[in-house]
């Protein structure tokens, strides 16, 4: 790489730390870190790809802020609090505007949840990042897909469909002021839900974050804890901005199907549903149905079954397919 790999580490990762348990971070063979008696450590990764997790076209800063944020996502979902970072990054080549871009959008959302930046690796291929994200919870506090049992509420946090919404604006390039900028917004910024997560894990008995699309995601859940559910679509949260610019039935869709969301999907008894309302929650979140005993996962709106049209992230990738 013209600008050598050594003056990129330094100039765009090498950063100092606030953390006091980074006791050795970027610049030797390994980092070493602090870890505590009590906590359990909590480590997740998650790798994205131009083309394939983000168009190619995207900004710099929005592609090193999602490359985090679906990883703290993760960590979200585990009811586990962040820390540490290392990243692995392959580029095409060494262009320093997309570097400083790239490392802007990374670290800003790494000072909102105090994560550091603890190693990594630089090689030339094509545009690929992958972070690898480590936490921990108290003792055995954390959260899990397993735990799901029959007659458990169903809740997920925020509006799933949004961004994938958003990503059918950038894909389509449509024009809708205010309402298509939030979406965007909400695609190329999701907010993990880390607050919630922590918040849930006296409460919750399964959690998952939302990245494949909530019917797919809470298949796995179900999967998992050995039960099935069933999920009013028409208690979903409904999106002013999504009601504006697509059909309803298409809402639905991109809410069921849509990928990206980054939202928490989780399952409480409804014996604490009332404690869950009194809490202070980061988060809007809201009931969409029950976990079952029978194994199956059935939509239903106004008691039929509400038929999607096509499963997960490729049915919004195709630009033709929808609306
Ligand atoms: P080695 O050859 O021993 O693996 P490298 O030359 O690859 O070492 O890396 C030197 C140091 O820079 C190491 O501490 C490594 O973790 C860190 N590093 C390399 N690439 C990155 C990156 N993209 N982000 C953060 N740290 C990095
Ligand atoms: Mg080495």
């Amino acid at each position: 790489m013209s600008l050598g790999e050594f003056d990129i580490i330094a100039r765009y990762f090498a950063r100092k730390t606030e953390r006091g348990d980074v006791l050795l971070g970027i610049g030797d063979d390994a980092a070493v870190l602090d870890s505590q008696p009590g906590r359990k450590l909590v480590v997740a990764m998650d790798t994205i790809v131009e083309g394939v997790h983000f168009p190619v076209e995207t900004d710099a800063a929005d592609i090193g802020y999602r490359a985090l944020a679906v990883n703290l996502s993760d960590l979200a979902a585990m009811g586990a609090e962040p820390a540490w970072m290392t990243l692995s990054l392959s580029l095409p080549r060494a262009n320093e505007q997309w570097l400083s871009g790239f490392a802007s959008g990374l670290f800003e959302l790494a000072k909102d949840y105090n994560v550091a930046l603890v190693g990594g690796d630089t090689v030339r291929g094509p545009l690929v990042i992958t972070v690898q994200i480590a936490g921990w919870v108290e003792n055995d506090g954390w959260l899990a897909r397993s735990g799901a049992k029959p007659g458990d509420l169903l809740f997920v946090s925020g509006i799933p469909g949004e961004a994938a919404g958003g990503l059918a604006v950038v894909q389509r390039r449509i024009m809708g002021g205010e309402a298509a900028s939030f979406l965007k917004h909400r695609f190329l910024r999701p907010r993990p839900r880390i607050e919630l997560g922590r918040q849930l894990r006296n409460f919750a008995t399964a959690a998952m974050d939302v990245s494949d699309g909530l019917l797919t995601d809470l298949k796995k859940l179900c999967a998992a804890s050995a039960c099935g559910a069933q999920l009013n679509v028409d208690a979903l949260p409904e999106s002013l901005a999504m009601r504006e610019l697509f059909e309803a039935d298409d809402c639905w869709q991109y809410a069921l199907a849509g990928g990206d969301d980054y939202e928490l999907l989780f399952t409480l008894p409804p014996e604490r549903a009332a404690a869950l309302r009194t809490l202070q929650l980061q988060q809007r979140v809201t009931q969409i149905g029950v976990i079952t005993a029978d194994a199956s996962v059935v939509p239903l709106l106004e008691g039929q079954p509400f038929r999607i049209k096509r499963g997960g992230y490729d049915h919004f990738a195709n630009p033709n397919d929808v609306g």
